[in-house]
């Protein structure tokens, strides 16, 4: 390209310039693999200041997607115009990182600073459209990109050429621009390059180009060999790994069109809505016309908001609506390729279903659950098909959250996994294929997680410390706020069913057993772990006195529990059980783990998962943390044996 704009420079037959790209998109953006390798001359910013400084007015053709590089070389043309169906983006601050091509400054002199500011933190790409209203673009081509731009292209010659970087911007007030920092370094969740990108923003109004430029490679270098952006390049791998699972090479999965959902609740509602989406044919049954027209009204009324708030138009919404079939029993479902069912947590309740199913359901039919915590093999073994049962796990809300939790027992055949995959990928979802244990990998984790948060309390912490510490730590809520916006409920009635089997030498806390018994089930009560004023939460005295009962009931002497002890202990009890997962071979791979938390509960990305991180923390000071744990909290808390071996060897979860 370089050589090309030289040839141009120097050509005098040549009045102007078209900049277009074959195949399916212009420049979408860096090979990633290739960030931790030394970069080789040409080098992008230089290839883009010749652009920008050719004696002859170029034009960017786009089609397809604009993204990070290719944008910055689109932002220093001297026109752009697009396919109606292009987009553009600079999603740097996704992988860590800041543009490092003049996005930074370029930007900004063509949209201006609020929207510049907006598009580099978040790292959003706009649609053509979008541009052409921001100014990041000129034109929509209507026909054919690539005539229409040679017609612009020759409209330009003999007129001034327009050079982006000579643009000036209309500064911040700097009261504006604090805010405006302090809100992006917010929504960041401790994540740094979004700030730091915002801040590289604002320069543009102050500095000449070059002097903005020189300031944003010098950040992009620094953050590019930073923990936080090597973290989020093994976020972005690990999630393309999941789908690549060990012994599954050239299983073809089954074909499957036609889903049943059994169970119109809260997650057989949503369960529907993404299959819905995603075009496949739908039939959801509930035991009755009442529970079945409350799952009908549940349906319409995500579809409703989606309308209102813009992001559907109501063409869609009927055509989406239309795929989802009603009806009352399983009857029904005979033709169904894969029958899903989301009815209530009870193994005798999915067991009869199950039996049901079986005696309903054509062979070769897939049998799903979406249970949370209950052994599948026993499901399985309720029909005279175990290998055609597999546990499909949902987070909710169903139509929203990218993990799906693919739950395979000893007698799952391959196939029916590989649907599994197949069928994530269809609904763009993140699956993660696990074998069955209680509350499989992430619920598993999370249990413990909680636990240990409980134990904070009865030590000293308030709810809304150990939140607090955790929202800092990069969570975006704590767990005691998630356990209010879930329902307080779905745990206790499996405390209740664990009962009986639980060791009477475990540690247990039963605060929250007794906000239950009160009547405090989170936020759809009013009160939980805090009370609600106009859906603001706030601490409630209440259970503070019931935090400190309970500590003087156990004899504890309640002392301040830094937020650094309160981060610690639970990043061991996460790292400690995920070991313990990987011993019993319930995942093969570390980043199955990774995976699950961060696109199930919240594990802020830049940190890598808990065990991406755990390499960088150290497991020996980990397992130091967990051996403490193990001699206060007992039984259920020893060290994994995959953690103590590690630590003793030096063997890191990713070598
Ligand atoms: P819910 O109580 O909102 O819905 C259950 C629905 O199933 C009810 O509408 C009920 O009428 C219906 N139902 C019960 N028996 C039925 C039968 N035999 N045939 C047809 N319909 C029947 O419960 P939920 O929160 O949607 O949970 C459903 C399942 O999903 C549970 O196994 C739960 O553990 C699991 N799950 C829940 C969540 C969550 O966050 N709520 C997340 C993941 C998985």
């Amino acid at each position: 390209m370089l050589a090309a704009i030289e040839d141009v420079d120097r050509d005098a037959r040549i009045e102007a310039v078209v900049l277009a790209c074959a195949g399916r998109t212009f420049v979408a953006g860096a090979d990633i693999r290739e960030f931790g390798q030394p970069p080789r001359e040409p080098h992008l910013p230089d290839v883009i200041d010749a652009i920008e400084n050719c004696s002859k007015a170029i034009v960017a053709a786009i089609h397809g997607t604009a993204l990070g590089g290719g944008c910055e070389i689109a932002l220093a043309c001297h026109a752009r115009i697009a396919e109606p169906g292009a987009s553009l983006g600079l999603p740097e601050v996704k992988l860590g990182l800041v543009p490092g091509a003049g996005g930074t400054q370029r930007l900004p002199r063509l949209v201006g600073l609020d929207a510049a500011l907006e598009l580099v933190s978040t790292g959003r790409n706009v649609k053509a459209e979008e541009a052409l209203r921001l100014g990041l673009i000129d034109r929509i081509a209507t026909k054919d990109l690539r005539q229409e731009a040679m017609g612009f292209a020759r409209e330009l010659i003999g007129k001034p050429i327009r050079r982006t970087g000579k643009q000036s911007v209309v500064g911040m007030e700097a009261s504006a621009a604090a805010a405006k920092l302090a809100e992006v370094n917010r929504k960041a969740r401790g994540a740094q390059a979004p700030g730091k990108a915002a801040e590289l923003v604002l320069l543009a109004a102050n500095l000449p180009l070059k002097d903005g430029m020189a300031r944003e490679r010098e950040t992009f270098l620094a953050l590019r060999s930073s923990d936080q952006s090597a973290a989020l390049r093994h976020a972005f791998f690990a999630e393309r790994e999941v789908t690549r699972v060990p012994g599954l090479e050239g299983v073809a999965p089954r074909s499957v069109q036609k889903i049943g959902v059994v169970g119109a609740g809260t997650m057989g509602s949503g369960i529907a809505i993404a299959f819905a989406d995603a075009g496949f044919d739908v039939r959801i049954v509930e035991t009755s016309e009442q529970a079945l027209a409350a799952g009908q009204a549940r349906i319409a009324d995500v579809y409703d908001k989606q309308v209102a708030s813009g992001r559907l138009t109501a063409d869609v919404r009927d055509e989406r609506l239309a795929r989802i079939g009603y009806g009352v029993g399983i009857d029904t479902l005979s033709d169904r390729d894969l029958v899903i069912e989301a009815v209530f947590e009870d193994l005798a309740v999915k067991q009869s279903l199950f039996r049901a199913l079986d005696a309903v359901l054509r062979p070769g039919t897939i049998l799903a659950t979406n249970t949370s915590y209950l052994d599948i093999s026993l499901i399985g073994d309720a029909t005279s098909r175990p290998s055609d049962v597999v546990g499909l796990h949902f987070f909710s809300p169903a139509h929203v959250m990218k993990l799906l939790e693919i739950v395979r027992t000893e007698k799952t055949a391959a196939d029916v996994v590989a649907t599994g995959l197949d069928i994530a990928k269809r609904l763009r979802k993140i699956p993660v294929v696990c074998r069955v244990c209680d509350g499989f990998v992430g619920n598993r984790i999370l249990s413990r997680y909680r636990l240990q948060a409980e134990y904070l309390l009865e030590e000293g912490a308030l709810p809304h410390e150990v939140d607090a510490a955790l929202e800092t730590f990069g969570f975006p809520m704590g767990p005691f706020a998630v356990s209010d916006l879930a329902g307080l409920d779905i745990a206790w009635a499996r405390r209740k069913r664990l009962a009986p089997t639980r060791d009477p030498r475990e540690r247990y806390v039963d605060i929250a057993d007794r906000l239950c018994e009160a009547g405090r089930l989170g936020r759809k009560t009013g009160a939980g772990w805090y009370r609600y004023e106009g859906g603001k939460r706030e601490v409630d005295p209440v259970v503070t006195a019931l935090v400190e009962e309970s500590s003087q009931r156990r004899g504890l002497t309640r002392r301040p529990i830094s937020p650094e002890e309160i981060q610690a202990r639970i990043r061991a009890a996460m790292v400690n059980e995920a070991c313990k997962i990987l011993d019993e071979r319930i995942v093969e791979r570390p980043l199955d783990i990774d995976v699950v938390m961060m696109h199930g509960y919240g594990y802020p990305a830049w940190r890598g998962g808990p065990l991406f991180e755990a390499d960088r923390v150290g497991l020996e000071a980990i397992l130091g943390q967990v051996k403490e744990r193990a001699a206060q909290d007992g039984p259920g808390w020893e060290p994994a044996a995959g953690l103590v071996s590690r630590a003793a060897s030096g063997v890191r979860f990713y070598p």
